[in-house]
């Protein structure tokens, strides 16, 4: 196969994991003879001083001609003046718009091995194996804002369309899972909550006979995540609630760089990238944890390109790494910490030696 994959390292620790999930990439395809072409351009900081603009057009460009798109993160203090009307955050929400990528898939599932650096009990972690779909293009942080000297406002707005494409994609990868889902909202508080559970439950009961469904209201729900995580299958949720509960979920697996995540439309180009941001307190060390990154190219191998068979291959060489004790700093706990790079190696060197990549 030949694959065009455009790759957007972005700002902070983002060139440095980016890297390590592009050689990843390559080695996969000199292993299973395919042909990855792979595009760097700018987003978010960086792209602010290279050309004023957050998402400059031709990132765009090239993002709408690739087949898949590899992302960093973006932002950090060199751009987050409150007072800045150009912010590298904007590149992240503009170009997930403009792609059309409203459902962001972001899989939990603690490894045995990493689960010592997890604050949660382990007799609470073991079986936890949950997927959140969070809503990725509506919601506050696209609504209309205001502010004034005295006050501010940030407008929340859902349509009926928009809850209903990702409640269906949330039930269909529920069929290929447990069947069933939670769908997360604050219906008790807010319209836009109660749209989206009425939305939710005529969606699961219509087309989805054979899913079980569960309503959850966020507060509580940060609570179970916690005390019972391994109740959950699917949690469908809007735009910012799931942007806050998976950063929490990164809790279970034991550290925000572990989680990947991916972002689809309709039948159009995938974004993949990891859940954590550009980390600017580790920055240029060289010790971020690349697993998250390296398991979103295994994503963009699965969804986007179909292959499931790669896309396994990845994920077994980093279960391998972990199983292994190869941890970096936010893993390890007893000053046996290794490189971004080191820890990279370690993936890649499961990759070139399929003896070692069993089951
Ligand atoms: P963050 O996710 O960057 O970092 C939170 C904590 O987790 C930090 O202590 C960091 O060192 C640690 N961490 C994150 N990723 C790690 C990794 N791969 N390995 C080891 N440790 C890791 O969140 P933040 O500090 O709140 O935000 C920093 C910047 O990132 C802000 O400008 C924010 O807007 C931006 N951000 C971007 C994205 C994105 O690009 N998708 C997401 C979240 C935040």
């Amino acid at each position: 196969m030949h694959a065009d994959i455009v790759v957007l390292p972005g700002d902070g620790i983002g060139p440095e994991v980016t890297a390590a999930a592009v050689d990843v990439l390559q080695a996969v395809a000199q292993r299973f003879g395919h042909q990855f072409s792979l595009h760097e351009h700018l987003i978010g900081g960086a792209a602010i001083d290279a050309t004023g603009k957050p998402l400059p057009d031709e990132t765009l460009a090239a993002a709408r001609d690739a087949d898949a798109v590899l992302l960093g993160a973006v932002g950090g203090p060199k751009w987050s003046d409150p007072n800045a009307s150009v912010r590298p955050e904007q590149g992240l929400l503009a170009i997930r718009k403009a792609l059309g990528l409203y459902a962001n898939l972001r899989p939990t599932k603690p490894h045995p091995a990493a689960m010592g650096a997890s604050p949660i009990k382990p007799h609470l972690l073991a079986g936890v194996d949950l997927l959140v779909v969070r809503e990725l293009t509506g919601g506050i942080y696209f609504g209309e804002r205001t502010r004034t000297a005295e006050s501010a406002s940030d407008l929340c707005t859902y349509t009926v369309p928009e809850i209903e494409r990702v409640v269906r994609r949330a039930c269909l990868l529920a069929r290929g899972r447990r069947g069933h889902v939670t769908s997360v909202d604050k219906a008790n508080v807010l319209e836009t909550s109660r749209l989206w559970r009425d939305v939710a439950s005529r969606i699961a009961r219509d087309e989805f006979p054979d899913i079980t469904i569960e309503h959850q209201l966020v507060d509580s729900m940060a609570m179970h995540l916690l005390s019972k995580p391994r109740a959950y299958d699917v949690i469908v949720t809007e735009n910012m609630f799931g942007d806050i509960l998976t950063d929490e979920a990164s809790m279970l697996a034991g550290s925000l760089g572990l989680l990947p995540s991916a972002s689809l439309g309709e039948g159009c180009v995938g974004m993949y990238e990891p859940i954590h941001g550009s980390a600017p307190d580790i920055a240029g060390k060289g010790i971020a944890n690349p697993y998250g990154t390296i398991l979103s190219a295994a994503l963009l191998l699965r969804y986007s390109l179909g292959l499931s068979q790669e896309a396994a291959c990845i994920e077994h060489a980093v279960d391998d790494a972990l199983e292994a004790g190869v941890f970096t700093a936010d893993l390890a706990s007893d000053g046996t910490a290794i490189s971004t790079r080191e820890a990279a190696a370690a993936v890649l060197a499961r990759i070139a030696t399929p003896a070692r990549i069993a089951g």
